[in-house]
């Protein structure tokens, strides 16, 4: 079955963009379970599945179907049996709590056709946990301790233990709902999933770009994102950045690290400034760290974004450092008052003008006494636009010793969405003058 190529359709969807063909015949793979109603209902999103994903595809064992189920053994064992047939590693996520409802252990003793067992050590560390605070275990938690006989229980940091097990050549594992509990359970059994998978060493380099869509993106680096390519490379996209993941797999370490920084090069030479970062770098990130090597200053004066860059800078730690202030100028009179723009100036050519948004950045630096100013206005819309300027256009300058630079940006779509990719587009155009 593992000699056919499987196809693994990556959901279409705002954060993917490809499907993949694996036709590595020894590449493990995996499955997801999320088991749980309020998924179901909709309450809520499933972010376990989609971690999970991202870290079974680090290190080598992409995932090739995901579950989601309701709380009931059934649908535990049905889903189980599909998972089983598309994938090596199945991990199911949820229903390891005490209450009746929390069904999975009851399902994978079913599943790998033994009984539950009480685990002393883990009735002990469960008891212990409760005493550190203060309190006596219910009753009712004392079932977290029973786990499937012959299978491996997992510490939690929460009460619930996890479980995993071999059977009939493949790997079952059962982590809590609670995504940090998830999370930090998933990272305890790596390196047992490492072994797992096999000898491959696999390294992932991830490239963020801002300036251009996935497809352009797409076009530009043509043949590389081919299926079953060593290394693969695919795209996501999220909020206006793209990211590139190059996934690299050899049998040293040292191999596939080299393969990788190859692809990183031959795609920074194709896409040259479009790469602003890498890993999980942030534009506001890149930006702060050039400022603040640089010993520069910036100030801002916002009006359609209402704070939003201002935001984004703060958002990363340290950044007083380089940001000194801001203004939110969005009334006509606050421009004026506030940032002192004349008032004849917006009255001829509109608060949305490139004048007046030169002048935002102008006067905020005259003010702030900053090397770098950024002045934004525009109509984010639903209501306010005309023929000649439309909801989406946004100005955009930049003000330093080099002069003002101003840019004029139509971006079609919602409010969010244009208030968004106006404040990235401001910060994309600073870097650019910092030369990152
Ligand atoms: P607990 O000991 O808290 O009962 P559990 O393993 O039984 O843990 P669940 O009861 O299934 O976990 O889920 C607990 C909470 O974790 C849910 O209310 C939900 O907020 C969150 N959660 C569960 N599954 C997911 C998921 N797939 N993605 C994101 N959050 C989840």
């Amino acid at each position: 079955m593992f000699r056919a190529a499987i196809l693994i359709r990556i959901r279409r969807s705002r954060a993917s963009c490809r499907s993949v063909t694996l036709q590595s015949i020894n590449m493990k793979k995996a499955s997801i379970v999320t088991i749980g109603n309020e998924i179901l209902a909709g309450k809520t999103v499933d972010t376990n599945a989609a971690h999970l994903a991202i870290e079974l595809h680090n290190i080598g064992i992409p995932v090739v179907s995901t579950y989601t189920i309701a709380d009931e053994i059934k649908a535990i064992l049905r889903a189980l049996n599909l998972a089983e047939a598309d994938a090596d590693v199945i991990i199911a996520t949820g229903g390891l709590g005490p209450t009746d409802d929390d069904l999975t252990r009851q399902a994978f003793a079913e599943f790998l056709g033994v009984e539950l067992r009480l685990q002393k050590d883990l009735l002990e560390d469960i008891r212990e946990r409760f005493a550190r605070r203060n309190l006596e275990m219910p009753e009712n938690n004392k079932i977290q301790a029973y786990i499937p006989v012959g299978a491996k229980a997992l510490k939690n940091i929460g009460t619930a233990p996890g479980i995993m097990a071999e059977h009939k050549g493949k790997l079952f594992v059962a982590l809590p709902g609670v995504p940090m509990e998830m999370s930090r359970m998933f990272e305890s059994i790596l390196p047992e999933l490492k072994e797992f998978a096999g000898s491959q060493a696999v390294v992932v380099r991830r490239l963020k770009c801002f300036g251009a869509g996935e497809s352009t993106i797409a076009e530009m680096i043509g043949d590389s994102m081919q299926r079953g390519r060593n290394p693969l490379i695919n795209c996501t996209a999220s909020e206006g950045i793209i990211t590139l993941h190059i996934i690299a797999s050899a049998k040293e370490q040292n191999e596939a690290l080299k393969m990788a920084e190859k692809d990183e090069k031959f795609l920074r030479d194709i896409l040259r400034e479009l790469v602003y970062g890498i890993g999980e770098q942030t534009l506001a990130e890149v930006v702060g760290e050039k400022l603040a090597q640089k010993n520069k200053t910036l100030t801002l004066a916002e009006s359609c974004t209402g704070g939003w860059l201002g935001k984004l800078i703060t958002d990363v730690p340290g950044s007083s450092k380089y940001f000194t202030r801001g203004w939110i100028t969005y009334s006509n009179e606050a421009k004026i008052r506030e940032l002192g723009i004349p008032a004849d100036l917006i009255e001829k050519n509109g608060a949305v003008s490139e004048q007046v948004a030169a002048a935002m950045a102008r006067c905020a630096r005259r003010k702030a006494g900053t090397d770098f100013a950024i002045g934004i206005t525009g109509i984010a819309g639903p209501t306010g636009g005309t023929e000649q300027k439309p909801v989406g256009l946004v100005y955009i300058s930049i003000d330093s010793d080099d002069g003002c630079e101003t840019k004029r940006c139509l971006f079609i779509s919602k409010r969010p969405f244009v208030r968004l990719r106006a404040a990235q587009t401001a910060l994309n155009m600073l870097r650019l003058k910092l030369n990152i």
